[in-house]
């Protein structure tokens, strides 16, 4: 399966024009001690025929590469409410 790099290509001034932070557990909205405010974890969009992949098996492969590639490496596709698209490094106990 392909993987598209996300795009990145707003300008800095755009990104400071939203009204939202751009991380919604800084903002109370999300996991309070979510590894992504620490900058370990990643949300991947993998997209086949230009149709984004919800489905947390459609990541599975990536997953698995990603485990094998460090013991604190995580992947969401093997929490209890499955979160495919979540890559992190386990920290403090935190995946
Ligand atoms: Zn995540």
């Amino acid at each position: 399966m392909p993987i598209r790099k996300a795009s990145n290509s707003r300008p800095a001034s755009s990104i400071a024009r939203r009204s939202k932070p751009p991380l919604n557990a800084k903002s109370g909205a999300g996991i309070a001690h979510s590894l992504h405010t620490q900058r370990l974890a990643v949300d991947l969009q993998l997209f086949k025929d230009g149709v984004y992949l919800t489905d947390s098996a459609a990541y599975e492969s990536l997953g698995v590469f990603w485990e094998k590639l460090d013991p604190d490496a995580c992947w969401g596709g093997r929490f209890s409410k499955p979160d495919g698209n979540h890559f992190s490094l386990t920290f403090g106990g935190i995946k």
